[in-house]
């Protein structure tokens, strides 16, 4: 029988009660689950300022720990009615805090955080979760066991802080680990390297664990549970009447991803569409009785009467502009500036050529340093560097946009209707996504006018 992998994310494990929503979930099912869970709601992000005041402040390792003590303890008293199980619970918390904190200790010791210790670090999150959860559904009567990524292993390519899973060369291994008929309950954002070091699978990463692991075990499906009940035409909280969409093609849901809807992990999707996986987004916070998703991703292309599924955004992209007479035709140019960012680490979201101009679409988090590396390149063509931030990038997607004449026109239709200027604008890269970029200030107002020109 195909087993279906389902994972609960930090949105689903914010407050002590929630965990009682999830044994809900997982015992509607009925059959055995991989569960692949993340850290409990910005636990993750607590570690990340701890790695910088431990380094200065020993008296910060104690603070860390009592904090995750603290916090675990609360969940415990909330979730065990029986006071043996919660003993035992704690006792195996306290014990993985306390290698936690070793590893802190040893951080605030020698000064630095060597990258390797970092990723360990920060997989602790995910580790106090699945150990957590998996103690509370024994109490529940549930046959099920904690299984850690290292046992399996879940191979990566060795990429510190956002690895690659190699499926392959992990898929024996997963098998093996995850054999029997019970439910098994494994922390999401690691992986290992082949020389058994823990890595990484990038922030947000666990929904591309959860996939990862699907495509070994060639799963069923790969169910995302959430706080809300799919992907939707718009951002709630920016339009009056923003539909649900019931399905998508692995390429409009990946794009989506990228582009800023923050449903999935925009990795998601790789592991999953050479064969054929669906993923379903589902919502734990209306759930009742039956398991039944809200959207599901697959390889059926549909092309829907609006064209457009969903208009989405992202604030995280800056334009570093490389400005100079012929800087477009000149030979190097592109090359220098594009292996000089790569070689610091900087990934190039798209660029966009004219005769006049280089403009990279970079990262928010990148945009001053690639603007001192560029800068120190001292290109002669280059005769003015500038970096623009605030931006926003609006992407509206759907199967048959680049094929269906009128659709671009519509869109810029809308925004010039409220006095909105694309500052930039990029189509047929995607087959499925069109997108524009505009000052941060226009975006609400941007969302609004497209939504309503193809929702009405
Ligand atoms: N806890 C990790 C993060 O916050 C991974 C995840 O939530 O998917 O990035
Ligand atoms: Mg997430």
């Amino acid at each position: 029988m195909k087993k279906i992998v389902a994972k609960f994310g930090g949105s689903n494990l914010k407050k002590k009660e929630d965990i009682l929503k999830l044994v809900r979930v997982i015992k509607a099912y009925n059959k055995p689950l991989i569960i692949v869970v993340s850290a409990f709601y910005g636990i993750t992000n607590h570690l990340t300022n701890a790695l910088d005041s431990v380094k200065q402040d020993e008296a910060q390792v104690k603070n860390l720990v009592n904090f995750l003590l603290g916090l675990k303890e609360e969940v415990i008293n909330e979730n065990f009615e029986d006071k043996e199980w919660a003993k035992k619970t704690l006792e195996a918390v306290e014990k993985r805090i306390c290698e936690l904190e070793r590893f802190l200790t040893g951080i605030h010791y020698i000064g630095d955080v060597p990258e390797f210790v970092e990723d360990v670090v920060l997989s602790y999150g995910e580790r106090l979760s699945s150990l957590i959860l998996n103690a509370i559904l024994q109490s529940h009567g549930i046959n099920s066991e904690e299984a850690l990524p290292e046992e399996m292993p879940l191979i990566t390519d060795g990429e510190f802080g956002n690895a690659t899973v190699h499926y392959q060369k992990s898929e024996e291994g997963v098998k093996n680990r995850l054999k029997e008929d019970k439910i098994y309950v494994v922390p999401g954002f690691y992986g290992v390297s082949e020389k058994g070091k823990i890595t990484l699978l990038g922030r947000g990463g666990s929904d591309y664990s959860a996939a990862a692991i699907a495509r070994c075990l060639n799963a069923e499906s790969l169910d995302v549970w959430k706080d809300v009940d799919g992907f939707m035409s718009a951002d709630p909280k920016l339009v009056k009447n923003p539909v649900r969409i019931t399905d998508l093609s692995y390429t409009e849901a990946a794009e989506l991803s990228y582009f800023g809807a923050g449903i999935l992990h925009p990795r998601t999707v790789e592991p999953l569409r050479k064969v054929n996986i669906p993923i379903r987004i589902l919502n734990v916070d209306t759930f009742s009785t039956a398991i039944i998703p809200g959207t599901i991703v697959h390889s059926q292309e549909t092309i829907t009467l609006n064209i457009i599924k969903s208009v989405t955004y992202s604030d995280d992209f800056c334009i570093l502009s490389l400005k100079g007479a012929g800087v477009g035709m000149k030979k190097g140019v592109l090359a220098k500036t594009t292996s000089a960012l790569d070689m610091a680490g900087i990934n190039i979201k798209s660029v966009i050529t004219s005769q006049i101009a280089i403009n990279l679409l970079l990262s928010a988090a990148d945009i001053k340093r690639a603007y001192q590396l560029i800068e120190k390149l001292q290109l002669p063509t280059v005769t003015e560097l500038q970096a623009i931030e605030n931006l926003t990038t609006v992407a509206v997607v759907g199967e048959g946009i680049l094929e269906t004449s009128g659709i671009a026109g519509r869109m810029f239709m809308a925004i010039a209707k409220k006095n909105i200027n694309a500052r930039m604008i990029a189509s047929g890269a995607s087959p499925v996504a069109t997108y524009f970029v505009v000052s941060s200030a226009d975006k609400d107002a941007s969302i609004e006018a497209i939504h309503s020109e193809f929702f009405g």
